[in-house]
Parts: structure tokens; C-alpha cells; sequence
């Protein structure tokens, strides 16, 4: 298992760390609690075990997969604490290696303790995400698969928990599986035909190939637009909110948000400058910026914050617009809709204050396509929730369906699509097959680096780089 583990390797990663030796960490969070689990994985687990476990029945190592009580000690023969070890026999762990699962009370200086005598008794401390890149370099499951459990560790919303979920299935992992098993079917038939001129071996004509290559590409191009999605889930969206003073627009921060984290009174000219924050609305994640309230002001403090709210628009993926459903619109409220209709991203007007009679005539918002109403003093922002969700996750089942998750990933597609295209303008500039197969060969690698295949030692180190200790 040991020496050929980089070889079984079906995701051809690099080897980044050193592989061989035993390691041990704490996989629950630090802290009080009523148990914690203390993870070795390794070829000498069962030395360790042997040096610190003291069964009081069953022997973990003689029964895998099963729960075994006993005393947990140093290797000098102190009883620490007494719980329960779960042996797994390499390959059927998490990490394709021996592992052990020792969990004992969940105090900070015992679950300390434990450590210590599996560490004395010849592992090393555990780095961040090493267990599951060990899991990966064994051929437990690939890059996408391995980010997706980070992200799932990290999720924030249902959405990021859906995700997550689907990327570690490997939903993500397959859709690229499928693009870079066409794309070695395709070369294969050139380069019989390169390698091969005068015979005739029922390979496709030029106009079939670039064919395919087309049809890879746009299946290639569909997946990397997943990532419209994938980023409004797990990265955020730039987000602002607007509007005129008094609207409510502090309110409904604070009710996206959750607290009270801008100043909400009647006095006009609260918000002067822009605070943000990023917050779940839905399935999606926002990265959002309340701003002053539009109006002239003699303030010059307030004067600076409206112009920066003014820019903030511009800037903004997404523009929530707060106005005063309770209210008759004046001039100011008119020029602000105009000014609206030049936004780069895309608008929802948020009429607010629904708990009050509406006056605000509906009419005025015709060349709006996003109009919700909510109450944001009452926490009803329901309407407004799911129409963001709508606008970035309707057409994916973020759970089931392959969704591009993370920059990297993106880039790798991305580079994948230029390449096919590369290869297709060969093709059509008649030029000899073999440049078409630099490019082919090109978007095969770029596609085969989602799910890490050839990927760059740096590149991994610092995906696991960003894993907790212990997982
Ligand atoms: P901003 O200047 O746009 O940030 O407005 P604020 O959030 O400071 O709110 C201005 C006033 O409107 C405050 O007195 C809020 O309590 C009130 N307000 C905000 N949202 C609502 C709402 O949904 N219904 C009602 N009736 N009042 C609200």
C-alpha cells in the first residue's frame, strides 16, 4: 500500500508531503465539551494504539470498525482517561491508511493529554487538512471532492451546505470526468490518423472532429457557467444598499443581517459612511454595504458619504433600492429612479414599509423588472429573500447538479474553453492536425486540474493549507 500509493492513484496528484509516517491530531473543536476524538492515521497506528490503549475487553486492532472500551494511557503505563477506540484497517479509513479514532472526555488538558501520549508514543503532529489530503493522494477522493468537505465545513447557509454536499458526491468531479474521457477519445482518433496517414481506420473526418471538439466546448463552457451560481453561493455577491434618507435602509441591513449593526432613527443623515458586511440571504451569500442616504446635504461629512454611496451603485453586482412604500415619491425620489436605470448591475427595487398603507404608485416602477415589497422594521423580508435566490440559483439544483465552486476551478474551464477554441481555429485554418492536438492536449490538462489531476504541488498545498487541524 505504502509504496505504491502515489501510483493507484487514479487522480495522478502530486505528492506534497511526507507520506509515510503516523499522524494524530484532534479532530473536535478545542474546547469544553462532553467528548472529544483524538485521530491518528498511519502505517504504526496499531504501534501506537499498542503503547496507550489498554482494552478492557475487545482489542480495537483485532476488531475493525468497532467501538472497544478501555484505558487510555501514556506509554509509561499512566491511566489518563478510559473511552472508546475505533480501529479501521487500511484501505477502508477515511484515508485509504491505518486510522484510529480514540474518543475520550472532552476536557481541553485531558483531550491535551491524550495527544500527548500518542504523539510520545511515536506519531507526529497532524498539519492542516492533512488527513484529507492523505485521503486524496490515496485515491479516496479527488480535488473537487476534497474542497467541497473544506467548504462544507466552512458552510454558512443551506445553499453552501447543498453545495458542498453535491461537490463531495463528486457531482462536480464526474461532469469533468465525462468532458476529459471525450476529449481522450478525440485525440486518440487523431493521432491514430497523424501517426498513421495512408490507413484507413474509420476515423472521423475533419468536419466530424471539429464537431466534436465544438460539442466538448460548449459542454465545457455550460459547466464553467455554473460558476455564476457556484460564486453567488460560496463567494458572495457584491451587494449595496440604496436609497433615499428615511427609506429604511439601515432597517433592512439590519434585518439581513441579523442585528443591529447600523444606527436606525428617524433623523435623516444617520448612515454617513458605508459599512458592510457578508451575510446569507437564502441560498446565496451577499458581501453587503449599506450607504448614506441619497439627498443634498450642507453636511460636508454626509456630503462624502452620499457621493461614495453614488459609486457604491456603480460598483455593485446587485443594487437592493429601499424606497418608502408609504410615501407619495417626491423629485428627489424620481431623479434617484433615473439614476437607478444607469446602474451597471442588476436592481431590485425594495419597496418597504409594507405594514403601512402603500402610496407609492406602482406605475413608476414599470421599467423595473425586480420589485419586491417587504417590511423590514417587522423582519418580513421573505419576498426579497427568495427573488435573490431566484435570480442566482433558480436553474440549478445546487445538491444534485455539477456546480462549479471556487475560483480555481473556474480558471481551470475557463483556460479548457480557450484551448478548444484554439484547437477549432486550427482545424478551420487547415492547418496539419497535430496543432489541433497541442490544444486539444492543452484543454484536456486544464479540465483534468479541477479534479487535480496534474495540478501544481503549490496549488494543492495551499487549498489544504486552508483545513483545520484534524480534518
Ligand atoms: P434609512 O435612513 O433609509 O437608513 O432609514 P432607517 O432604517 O434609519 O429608518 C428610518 C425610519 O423608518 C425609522 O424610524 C425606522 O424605524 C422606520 N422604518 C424602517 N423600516 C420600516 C418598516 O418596514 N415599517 C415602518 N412602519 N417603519 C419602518
Amino acid at each position: 500500500m505504502r509504496g505504491t500509493a502515489a501510483r493507484q492513484n487514479p487522480h495522478r496528484v502530486v505528492v506534497f508531503m511526507k507520506v509515510y509516517d503516523t499522524i494524530a491530531a484532534i479532530s473536535t473543536p478545542r474546547g469544553k465539551g462532553g467528548i472529544a476524538v483524538i485521530r491518528i492515521s498511519g502505517a504504526d497506528t496499531a504501534a501506537v494504539l499498542a503503547q496507550i490503549f489498554l482494552p478492557r475487553g475487545k482489542s480495537p486492532t483485532d476488531n475493525p470498525r468497532r467501538a472497544c472500551f478501555g484505558d487510555i494511557c501514556t506509554p509509561a503505563g499512566e491511566v489518563i482517561d478510559e473511552g472508546l477506540v475505533t480501529y479501521f484497517a487500511a484501505p477502508a479509513s477515511f484515508t485509504g491508511e491505518d486510522v484510529a479514532e480514540i474518543s475520550c472526555h472532552g476536557g481541553v488538558l485531558l483531550t491535551e493529554a491524550v495527544l500527548g501520549a500518542v504523539l510520545a508514543a511515536g506519531a507526529r503532529p497532524a498539519e492542516a487538512g492533512e488527513f484529507t489530503a492523505r485521503a486524496m493522494m490515496n485515491g479516496k477522493m479527488g480535488l473537487s471532492s476534497a474542497e467541497a468537505l473544506g467548504a462544507l465545513l466552512d458552510a454558512g447557509n443551506k445553499g453552501q451546505l447543498a453545495l458542498a454536499r453535491g461537490g463531495m458526491e463528486g457531482k462536480l468531479a464526474d461532469a469533468t470526468r465525462e468532458i476529459y474521457e471525450r476529449l481522450s477519445a478525440i485525440l486518440s482518433d487523431i493521432y491514430a490518423k497523424v501517426d498513421f496517414p495512408d490507413e484507413d481506420l474509420n476515423s472521423m473526418s475533419t468536419e466530424e472532429l471539429r464537431a466534436a471538439l465544438a460539442q466538448v466546448k460548449a459542454k465545457t463552457e455550460a459547466l464553467a457557467a455554473t460558476w455564476q451560481c457556484g460564486r453567488a453561493v460560496s463567494e458572495g455577491i457584491e451587494t449595496v444598499i440604496c436609497g433615499p434618507v428615511n427609506a429604511g435602509k439601515s432597517t433592512l441591513y439590519n434585518a439581513i443581517v441579523g442585528y443591529d449593526a447600523a444606527i436606525v432613527t428617524d433623523i435623516a443623515g444617520t448612515t454617513r459612511d458605508i459599512i458592510s458586511e457578508t451575510v446569507s440571504l437564502g441560498n446565496v451569500t451577499l458581501r453587503l454595504s449599506d450607504t448614506a442616504g441619497l439627498r443634498d446635504t450642507e453636511d460636508a461629512v454626509e456630503q462624502i458619504g452620499v457621493a461614495r454611496a453614488d459609486a457604491a451603485i456603480d460598483r455593485a453586482e446587485l443594487v437592493l433600492a429601499v424606497l418608502d412604500g408609504s410615501l407619495e415619491p417626491d423629485e428627489r425620489v424620481v431623479a434617484f429612479l433615473e439614476r437607478l436605470k444607469r446602474a451597471c448591475g442588476t436592481v431590485v427595487i425594495v419597496l418597504n414599509k409594507q405594514d403601512r398603507d402603500t402610496l407609492f404608485p406602482t406605475a413608476l416602477l414599470a421599467d423595473f423588472s425586480h420589485v419586491v415589497t417587504v417590511s423590514a422594521r417587522e423582519g418580513e423580508i421573505s419576498a426579497l429573500s427568495e427573488l435573490v435566490s431566484a435570480l442566482y440559483t433558480a436553474d440549478i439544483d445546487l445538491r444534485h447538479d455539477a456546480v462549479v465552486a471556487n475560483a480555481r476551478q473556474f480558471a481551470a474551464l475557463i483556460r479548457a474553453v480557450q484551448a478548444l477554441d484554439a484547437a477549432i481555429a486550427a482545424l478551420d485554418a487547415g492547418v496539419p492536425l497535430d496543432a489541433s492536438c497541442v490544444d486539444a492536449e492543452l484543454a484536456m490538462s486544464a479540465v483534468g486540474e479541477v479534479d487535480g489531476r496534474a495540478v501544481g504541488e503549490d496549488i494543492v498545498a495551499d487549498i489544504f493549507s486552508h483545513f483545520c487541524v484534524g480534518k
